[in-house]
């Protein structure tokens, strides 16, 4: 696999200015293998690494606050989008609650949701803007007023996801969500023969067709199956 900046150079420049100009506290590098993201966690290989000091207002706080961050770009940016690692005292490396999970892992949120709002063809300072500081926003929050903001949350993963999901496909039971998001997962467009997975005993073309499409139309295959591997791997640990 070969990483996105190979080739496209045009697009690593891009985003490097369009970084320096709006933030100017944090850099984009191409980082060497070992590179620490953050005191637990180093690259394995290459890659292109957002990094630096955010600073943002957060409503209710009267001062400005700044946090260490380390964005991630996949090896295949923007099909998929960046991942965030915390790198800042003030933040727990490892909690559920505060959405921070093993090395620091930001749980940004949804997955299909984060392509909603970061649509294709945005840039990373429009992810940090638009995913990155609404999650540090409610970070120092929690800290400031030992609560949740009153601007909310979803539910903490698996059913965060499955909420999202619930409403995006006008469905109730899990079980039946998951099979909906196991066909959306699929690289090929499912066939009209095959029965629905809603169970009514139809077949595909007689009975959620459509709704399947129109979903296909806004939510990448292999985002959903990133969703559906994050539930699966919740579930195995219960
Ligand atoms: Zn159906």
């Amino acid at each position: 696999m070969v990483q996105w900046y190979k080739n496209n150079q045009r697009l690593f420049r891009e985003e490097r200015e369009a970084l320096a100009a709006r933030f100017p506290l944090m850099q984009l590098i191409l980082a060497k293998p070992e590179f620490k993201m953050n005191s637990e966690f180093s690259l394995k290989s290459e890659c292109a690494v957002a990094y630096g000091t955010y600073e943002l207002n957060v409503p209710g706080m009267c001062q400005e606050i700044d946090y260490k961050i380390s964005v991630l770009f996949p090896e295949k940016y923007s099909k998929n989008p960046p991942t965030m690692y915390c790198n800042d005292e003030k933040l727990p490396m490892y909690n559920i609650d505060r959405h921070i999970l093993k090395n620091g892992y930001a749980c940004l949120g949804v997955q299909a949701e984060i392509r909603q709002k970061w649509p294709q063809g945005s840039l990373i300072v429009d992810f940090i803007e638009n995913i990155i500081e609404p999650f540090l926003a409610w970070q120092a929050y929690y800290d400031e007023f030992q609560k949740v903001p009153p601007w909310g949350e979803r539910s903490h993963f698996p059913d965060g996801i499955l909420e999202y999901y619930a409403e995006l496909l006008q469905l109730s039971e899990s079980g039946l969500i998951k099979d909906f998001m196991t066909l959306l997962a699929r690289k090929n467009n499912p066939k009209g023969h095959e029965f629905c997975p809603c169970q009514s005993g139809k077949r595909l073309r007689h009975c959620h067709r459509e709704l399947i499409d129109n979903v296909r139309k806004i939510i990448n295959w292999e985002v959903v199956g990133l969703d559906l591997k994050q539930i699966n791997s919740f579930e195995s640990k219960k």
